[in-house]
């Protein structure tokens, strides 16, 4: 269970990033609600932001290293270390159903570079259609004479949406056939027809951008059909003929994705459980420190049991992703669903720790609860990992 040199030495470097420039930074971004391009170019000036760092973290064989960076930028601020991570959901999108041309071409151009940076969206959720993301409406049509795809719908809450360089929309190409009906494209920057709508003001990750993105006669090269149009064509008549498929488009991106999410909600977790220790020996009430009460000591150590069980969980998924040994179990969904409940529940216990001082904004606490309560909504709500494991194990289509 030991960390290798290289993971500890990763851990060290991202911990100095998220305490002397994310916790500093974290307040001023939260109350100011915008996309926090200082932050962002720091990361990217120190190599955090940038291809490079995310192929060497998911190149770790362990599968550890994404996880370890991830509750670290956590750790240092949930809406700044999404700011930061947000482009990896639409890399992740590209990595997961692009070919490996499309891959080298593509995901370069997510993040730019130091001097000129870009970032990426994934855009899947629709106003009608969010866990069930079968039900998609956006509707991608070919134009054999000019080979073009062109696009027509509205994507919404989508992490980066309308600010991105580069899209990567999930659309329905053959509406009968549902989720098998669907495929991945890639919209290039500036392209005509892709534009933000309305940008939300939300509870928690307040740095973090989140809208509407409005496709309207969005016409794309051929090319940026991710898999390729063989490929697609293959799997239409496949689904067609009833035949099983391998996963839907915004399926596999999400799976491959859930460790990391369940450590970013661990990374929340602790630093809430951290303060509330450190807080909980300072202040003393009937003139002894509150840890030294049962019901304050208890909550501590359920706290930290609850922490330190979800990140093995984490660690497994992420462990069992990168070794390619499948979730029989909805492995990956249990550990987005624990870290995510748990980070909640840290953060609540927190809030009570600190009493009243837990419960006003000049304190982290408050903000790190309303940062936690997204990692049981989004990339899946808890319902949905429940019934993910709840199929798995049973192999009845759990309603
Ligand atoms: C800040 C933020 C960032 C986001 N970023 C992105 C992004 O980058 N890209 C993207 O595509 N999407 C993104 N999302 C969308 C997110 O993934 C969805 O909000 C989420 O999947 C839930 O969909 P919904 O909001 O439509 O809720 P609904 O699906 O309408 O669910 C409402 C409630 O019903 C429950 N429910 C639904 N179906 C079932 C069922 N079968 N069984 C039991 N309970 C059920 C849900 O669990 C939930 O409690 C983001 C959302 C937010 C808030």
């Amino acid at each position: 269970m030991d960390l290798n040199d290289d993971q500890r030495t990763l851990v060290e470097w991202l911990h100095g990033f998220a305490e002397n420039v994310m916790r500093p930074a974290a307040h001023e971004w939260d109350e100011r609600e915008e996309t926090p391009w200082p932050i962002i170019e720091e990361a990217a000036r120190l190599g955090i932001y940038s291809l490079d760092f995310f192929a060497n973290a998911m190149a770790d064989r362990s599968g550890l290293s994404i996880v370890l960076a991830l509750e670290e930028l956590a750790w240092g601020d949930a809406g700044l270390c999404m700011a930061i991570i947000g482009t990896s959901l639409g890399v992740a999108a590209i990595m997961a159903n692009g070919t490996p041309e499309q891959q080298m071409e593509w995901i370069p151009r997510c993040f730019g570079t130091p001097d000129d940076i870009k970032l990426a969206a994934f855009g899947v959720s629709e106003p009608d259609a969010g866990s069930d993301v079968s039900s998609l409406r956006t509707r991608a049509v070919y134009d054999e004479a000019s080979d073009e795809w062109v696009l027509n719908g509205t994507k919404t809450w989508i992490t980066n949406g309308g600010i991105a360089d580069v899209h990567v929309i999930v659309a329905s190409v053959e509406p009968a056939l549902a989720g098998r009906g669907q495929a991945s494209f890639v919209v290039p920057e500036k392209t005509p027809g892709l534009s933000m709508g309305q940008k939300f003001s939300k509870m928690g990750i307040r740095a973090s951008h989140t809208a509407e993105v409005v496709l309207e006669d969005c016409r794309i090269p051929g090319s940026c059909l991710l898999g390729g149009k063989d490929r697609l064509d293959e799997r239409l008549a496949r689904a067609r003929d009833g035949q099983r498929s391998q996963s839907q488009a915004a399926m596999a991106t999400f799976e491959a994705t859930r460790p990391a999410v369940g450590a970013q909600a661990l990374g929340i977790a602790r630093a809430a459980y951290e303060y509330a220790l450190d807080y909980a020996k300072e202040r003393k009430q009937f003139g002894r420190a509150i840890v030294e009460n049962q019901a304050i000591a208890f909550k501590l150590a359920d706290m930290k049991t609850r922490i330190d069980g979800a990140r093995l969980l984490v660690w497994r998924a992420a462990w069992m992703a990168a070794t390619r040994k499948p979730y029989l179990n909805g492995e990956g969904s249990m550990s987005k669903l624990v870290a995510g409940e748990t980070a909640v529940h840290v953060t609540e216990e927190a809030i009570q720790i600190l009493g009243g001082y837990g419960y006003v904004r000049d304190y982290p606490v408050e903000r790190w609860h309303r940062d936690s309560k997204i990692y049981t909504i989004f990339e899946g709500t808890s319902e949905i990992q429940r019934l993910v494991i709840a199929r798995a194990i049973s192999g009845v289509r759990v309603q």
